[in-house]
């Protein structure tokens, strides 16, 4: 069977990687280097079941920390080097509802613990309450990506960087996926997809000589750490504006504003670097888009949930497309015409 992902980010490297494990697969990934078309390379690689405002406990939370989890143990198997930090990440409650939300989760779920807010770095006002959320992750995105390139290639998988414009050029193939993230759309004009777009920037910033980010801090907005110790990540930007411009100055104002509500930025920290990318989230709902049309395949809509879902996702997908059975994806995520 002749496969063609178009994609290589998370969902289209995670379902390749899936698909490889199966004999007489014939897989070829196209994709194109520009960054702000892939927004798994300016995530700030942060993975947790208590994401978003409300900070409710996401569906499938379980399984697809699982899954991510094996995959970077994949990744870093081949590479010989760590692709995350799992240290754990500290989740900040600004109001009341938000802790008794997470209040209520310490009492059933062993990964979340109440903790003294005065363990947290940088934390200056008082808070409704401070969480330790031990399983969670932050991975460092460049370094997962290119530990799944590299065990997928060992596989067979073949890589082209060409930027497909219409799936009638892929006709040789049995079987295409389309993972595409915010793109999805150009390449499926025949369906309308219930999607919106939203662009987010990231701020790379270089903290004073001698300061580490021990554990990275989630709250509005986020402070992440990152592959070199003497970085960290700022984020995010949630613009309706979906430009594929960078606005550093835009950006910064609005990371600062909100971290520093409840975080002291210290002194000397400097912004190095801004990244920006296109989010795709599903209207009315936060889990992804899966779906079929004939023999085109697609995934999207992982919107700021990227790392919890994309392997539990592809691992699905995968199955689908080897069993030609929409079944295998679960009722939540299917997209129905
Ligand atoms: C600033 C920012 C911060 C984020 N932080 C987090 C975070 O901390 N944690 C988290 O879980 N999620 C985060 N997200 C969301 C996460 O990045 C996305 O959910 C995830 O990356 C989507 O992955 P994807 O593979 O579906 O799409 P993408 O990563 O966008 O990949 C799309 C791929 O398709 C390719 N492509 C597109 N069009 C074509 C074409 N015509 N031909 C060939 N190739 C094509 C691109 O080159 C790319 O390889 C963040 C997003 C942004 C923007």
């Amino acid at each position: 069977m002749k496969i063609a992902v178009i994609g290589a980010g998370f969902s289209g490297l995670s379902t390749s990687l899936f698909l490889s494990q199966e004999k007489g697969v014939d897989i070829d990934v196209f994709y194109t280097k520009n960054e702000s078309e892939c927004a798994s390379r300016v995530s700030a690689g942060l993975m947790h079941p208590y994401i978003g405002k409300s900070a409710k406990r996401s569906l499938f939370a379980t399984e697809g920390m699982q899954k991510t989890k094996q995959l970077i143990a994949l990744a870093e198997n081949e590479l010989g080097e760590k692709v995350a930090d799992t240290s754990g990440v500290f989740r900040i409650a600004l109001n009341a509802e938000v802790s008794q939300t997470l209040d209520g989760y310490t009492k059933e779920y062993s990964d979340v613990e109440k903790i003294d807010p005065k363990t947290v770095p940088f934390l200056h006002k008082e808070v409704y309450g401070a969480y330790f959320i031990r399983d969670g992750v932050t991975l460092f995105p460049e370094k997962y990506l290119d530990g799944l390139i590299t065990v997928c290639k060992k596989r067979g998988v073949t890589f082209i960087e060409k930027k497909i414009s219409d799936l009638e050029s892929l006709s040789e193939y049995d079987q295409i996926l389309v993972a595409t993230g915010s793109q999805i759309q150009q390449l499926l004009p025949q369906i309308s997809l219930p999607i919106k777009l939203m662009k987010g920037q990231v701020l790379q910033c270089k903290l004073p000589v001698g300061m580490a980010l021990s554990k990275s801090i989630v709250g509005y907005g986020y402070m992440a750490v990152s592959a070199d110790p003497k970085y960290c990540y700022l984020g995010s930007t949630y613009e309706r504006d979906v430009t594929h411009e960078k606005d550093m100055s835009l950006a910064k104002s609005l990371i600062f504003g909100k971290l520093q509500e409840y975080l002291t930025l210290p002194d000397g920290l400097e912004v190095t670097k801004c990244s920006m990318g296109v989010r795709a989230l599903r209207k009315g709902h936060y889990l992804p888009l899966v779906g079929r049309v004939g023999n085109t395949w697609f995934v999207t809509a992982m919107g700021s949930r990227g790392l919890l879902y994309h392997a539990l996702v592809a691992e699905k997908v995968s199955n689908a497309i080897l069993t030609n059975s929409e079944e295998k994806i679960p009722k939540q995520m299917r997209w129905i015409p």
